[in-house]
């Protein structure tokens, strides 16, 4: 059983009210058993809603608003949920300050990436679930 990020399967739970679905994605999962998980909509965020960025290791809005409460609640849940279906392995969508595994924004709410991981990708990584960016997936 694997997780997945469910705006990659075409779920319109992105800020933007968009999803990002990766046919490629699509593919891999075709004859596998998955849970699709959207950490940000877990912890109570609405779609669409304001684009959020990692400022010193807590998640803001880009009104500066404090959204890490949220985000923490929604990984956590996401976490509850991939234990219970039993999850060794999670594919996230890279870049998000929820599932990003290897790049997030850098705070500065400019578009500019920096190395560094999602909350919800931290969370699954200390509990030794193993995340693979969907840019990974061949
Ligand atoms: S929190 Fe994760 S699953 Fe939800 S929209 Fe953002 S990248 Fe996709």
């Amino acid at each position: 059983m694997i997780a997945v990020s469910k705006c990659l399967l075409g779920e319109n739970c992105r800020y933007d009210g968009g999803h990002c679905k990766d046919e490629k994605i699509m593919a891999y999962l075709k004859d596998k058993e998955f849970v699709a998980i959207c950490p940000e909509c877990l912890g109570g965020l609405p779609i669409p809603r304001e684009p959020s960025e990692i400022i010193d290791g807590k998640v803001y809005s880009k009104s500066l608003k404090s959204v890490d409460e949220a985000f923490r609640l929604g990984a956590e849940k996401a976490l509850q949920i991939i234990k219970e279906h039993g999850c060794r392995a999670a594919i996230l969508k890279e870049n998000s300050p929820s599932c990003g595994i290897h790049w997030v924004y850098d705070g500065t709410f400019s578009g500019k990436k920096i190395a560094g991981k999602g909350i919800c990708t931290q969370l699954l990584e200390e509990n030794g679930i193993r995340c693979f960016s969907s840019e990974e997936i061949e």
